[in-house]
């Protein structure tokens, strides 16, 4: 029997199984090949002691899982909470295999993590317990660009990217592809303009994709667009803001915020800027004036609107508050805000739900074009930037010869520009987006799928397979 069995009843990662053996059934192939597929092949744990600033030492619980080595290096984020444990890290490190076979993403999944409340350490601590895990998982072979590559979670960002990476650097100072040994790096250590919100505009992406289904739609009493649709939005950090501003500038209402402390509301609308003004200035997102507070930040899940967006923790919409849920569609942001138990209800009672292994893959696509930007040692911009100037030119001037007239307004300069690296990342992060919801739907519909999750497993077990397939991987 597969260890992973022993797992308690309430497992994520026992979900996440789930969710791909009902997927499987849609799929043709020998069950030894869906149960490599399916199980998670690798996993470090370790402790490892972490000088206090008191002098005092503390013992540091971390862990790496890389399930899925189909595809090499294995890639996902790092995640620094209290709730990490070899469960969640399991079940993240399976969604992100299904997430990168889903976009055509060339690598495998992964996830790490230390459990560690961030917020309880100095920045020196923080360095520290960073660099000493780097380590253990340089030994172990959890770490390196051509075998595994962490990138922000909750909990870290671009700081920690850059520690992991100067550690690496540090140890294996003749590799030439060091820096590409993390992603979500700050720009000047070999970072990706737009990886921050990639995740959050890939989520906006991924919903206007959703929301243009006029079937779709219509099965659920709404109109196609964005526009004047309300949204909630659970998660102020880099997944949730830029998705909240991208659909408030696309004409939606932002009807509630919420985040740890509380949440805000207005039918109306908030104004998503000045929230997070407030929040910044006073410490919370409570005492605005003109705006409703909700001290049970989880009751903010529970007011009505048409698309619910969950951009924080696994785990936020149980069978427990599901029944009283009124949004017709939920975004799922975050990975795994929707337990199994949950989403049975909720479809039963005609939600929709856009699964996390879609919504959010808006990270590690960016996140491979930085790892190709590192192993090019260029950027994008560079390479194209002049000479697609000059051809727009010379375009534009055989257009103004054949017109006959000078005056003609086509030498603007926004036109005759070449494009920025960031505008280059960004159109092709849209374009993943489009490209796998069109997949997605087209398999639905073909095979009389039952929901859009089930979709994309499907999609994903199909692609892994190939490769398995074709790779020719078994002796
Ligand atoms: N942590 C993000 C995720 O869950 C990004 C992973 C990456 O960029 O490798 O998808």
């Amino acid at each position: 029997m597969a260890p992973e069995s022993n797992l308690s009843r309430t497992s994520m990662f026992e979900g996440v199984l789930g969710y791909f053996d009902h997927a499987a059934r849609y799929t043709r192939h020998e069950q030894g090949l869906l149960d490599q597929i399916k199980y998670c092949n690798a996993v470090f744990r370790t402790r490892f002691p972490v000088r206090l600033d008191n002098g005092r030492i503390m013992v540091m619980e971390a862990y790496r899982a890389q399930h899925s080595q189909h595809r090499l290096p294995v890639k996902g984020g790092l995640r620094f909470s209290p709730l990490v444990d070899q469960d969640t890290v399991m079940a993240l490190a399976a969604l992100m295999t299904f997430k990168c076979a889903l976009m055509g993403i060339p690598f495998g999944g992964g996830k790490g993590g230390v459990k560690v409340d961030p917020r309880a350490h100095s920045l020196g601590e923080l360095e520290r317990i960073t660099r000493r895990y780097a380590t253990e998982l340089l030994r172990k072979g959890f770490l390196g660009p051509s075998l595994d590559v962490p990138a922000p979670d909750y909990g870290t960002g671009e700081r920690e990217m850059a520690w992991i990476a100067d550690t690496y650097q540090s140890l294996r100072h003749d590799d030439l592809n060091a820096l590409a040994c993390t992603t979500g790096k700050p720009l000047v250590l070999g970072g990706i303009p737009g990886r921050r919100e990639a995740t959050g505009l890939g989520v906006f992406h991924g919903i206007v994709e959703a929301l243009s289904v006029e079937d779709h739609m219509a099965a659920l009493g709404l109109e196609p667009g964005v526009k004047d649709k309300s949204f909630i939005v659970q998660g102020l950090g880099n997944v949730g803001v830029p998705a909240a501003q991208a659909l408030s500038e696309a004409g939606g209402r932002i009807v509630a915020l919420a985040e740890f402390e509380g949440a805000v509301h207005h039918p109306d609308g908030l104004d998503v800027r000045k929230v997070l003004d407030h929040r910044r200035a006073t410490g919370s997102i409570l005492g605005m004036r003109g705006v409703h507070d909700i001290t049970d930040t989880a009751k903010a899940l529970e007011l009505p609107c048409d698309v619910l967006i969950p951009a924080a923790l696994q785990g936020q919409i149980t069978e427990a508050n599901a029944p009283s849920i009124q949004a017709r569609i939920i975004a799922e942001a975050a990975n795994g805000p929707v337990t199994p138990q949950a989403e049975r209800i909720l479809l039963k009672r005609g939600i929709m739900i856009i699964p996390d292994i879609y919504l959010n893959a808006g990270g590690v696509t960016v996140s491979y074009f930085e790892w190709l930007k590192n192993l090019n040692h260029v950027s994008f911009e560079r390479m194209t930037r002049r000479y697609q100037q000059t051809a727009h030119r010379r375009l534009y001037d055989a257009m103004e010869d054949l017109a006959g007239r000078e005056d003609i307004e086509l030498r603007r300069k926004t036109a005759m520009d070449g494009p920025t690296e960031r505008e280059l990342v960004l159109s092709a992060l849209q374009d993943t987006m489009a490209i796998a919801f069109r997949e997605i739907h087209e398999r639905m519909v073909a095979d009389s799928l039952p929901d859009l999750r089930t979709s994309a497993f499907a999609l994903a077990i199909d692609k892994i397979a190939l490769t398995y397939e074709n790779l020719g991987i078994f002796p």
